[in-house]
């Protein structure tokens, strides 16, 4: 054992060394990437799935490290950890905004744009007033704005019923993120003033070669509907997989089936993430 200060040992382990090493390593590169400009968000579509229409996208943050492109796993838990989450979050929701502006501005029929909120952000004392300011400065309709929060988000009842209702009072949409990966009470769907619920793409994979995939997925749209939700499939990449979902009444699609997420230029190239940390 090492020792630490006075009454603090821990054990050597050459793979925690190795870890802490790399998160070391990569949460001095984050503090300097908002400055370098190395983010930049992708857009993926969500498509309406009766229709067939686009009806929005997600923004998803990339870090174009000058070695290569980082993915999200690798960084976002470290974001939220190091409270750098603050300034990039505002930043991710500026630049959603603006670019869902520009595309209005630029004639294209209006959508949404879906943001992802991590739990520090959900919870940080300015976000109403740093929401309705992105949206005053931008000029986006708040209409179009959906963010995405996670159920472990909602585990603070008041407070996060408070948040909610705020949202909802400027206008803005609320779904919840990767629902049936958490600690889902049905109780907090009918008690949160949400619009949609979003399917993680784990239950979706195998809808056309499990029975209990496929029975949870129909249950949760049947649910959803009841409560007069919108339900949102992620991560459907095979037309038996979207013949299913429309079977069963899912409202909306996102997944490579569509497209990847681009770049809003669309010329980029999602797949060169590297493994270079
Ligand atoms: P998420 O919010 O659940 O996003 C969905 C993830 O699934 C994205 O991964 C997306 O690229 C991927 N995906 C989309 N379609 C398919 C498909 O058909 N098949 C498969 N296998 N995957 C698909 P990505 O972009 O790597 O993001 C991973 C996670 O990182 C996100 O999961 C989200 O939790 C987090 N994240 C990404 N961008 C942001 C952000 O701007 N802010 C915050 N707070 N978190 C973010
Ligand atoms: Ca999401
Ligand atoms: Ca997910
Ligand atoms: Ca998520």
């Amino acid at each position: 054992a090492k020792e630490l200060g006075k009454n603090n040992y821990y054990l050597y382990n050459p793979m925690l060394e190795k870890e802490s090493y790399e998160k070391l390593k990569i949460q001095n590169e984050l503090y300097k990437a908002l400055e370098a400009e190395q983010f930049i968000l992708y857009y993926q579509p969500k498509i309406d799935i009766a229709s067939k229409q686009l009806v929005g996208v997600e923004a998803l943050l990339r870090w174009q490290h000058p070695k290569g492109m980082v993915p999200p796993m690798k960084f976002i838990s470290i974001l939220e950890e190091t409270g750098l989450i603050i300034p990039i979050g505002e930043w991710i929701l500026r630049e959603a905004c603006r670019q869902n502006k520009s595309w209005q501005d630029q004639g294209y029929p209006p959508i949404s744009i879906s943001v992802n909120l991590s739990t520090r952000q959900f919870y940080q004392q300015n976000l109403i007033s740093m929401v309705s300011s992105i949206l005053a400065e931008t000029g986006m309709s708040a209409k179009y704005l959906e963010l995405e929060i996670t159920e472990s988000m909602t585990m603070d009842v008041d407070l996060a019923s408070n948040i909610l209702h705020e949202l909802k009072e400027l206008g803005v949409k609320v779904s919840i993120d990767d629902f049936g990966t958490g600690y889902s009470s049905l109780y907090y769907l009918k008690k949160f003033p949400i619009d949609g619920l979003k399917i993680d793409k784990s239950f979706i994979q195998d809808i056309t070669t499990s029975h209990s995939d496929s029975n949870i997925v129909t249950t949760i749209i049947d649910m959803a509907h009841h409560l007069g939700l919108r339900v949102i499939a992620e991560g459907v990449e095979t037309t038996e997989q979207l013949q299913f979902l429309e079977d069963n009444h899912c409202d909306e699609a996102q997944g490579y089936l569509f497209s990847p997420p681009l770049p809003a230029n669309g010329s980029g190239h999602d797949s060169k993430s590297i493994e270079a940390f």
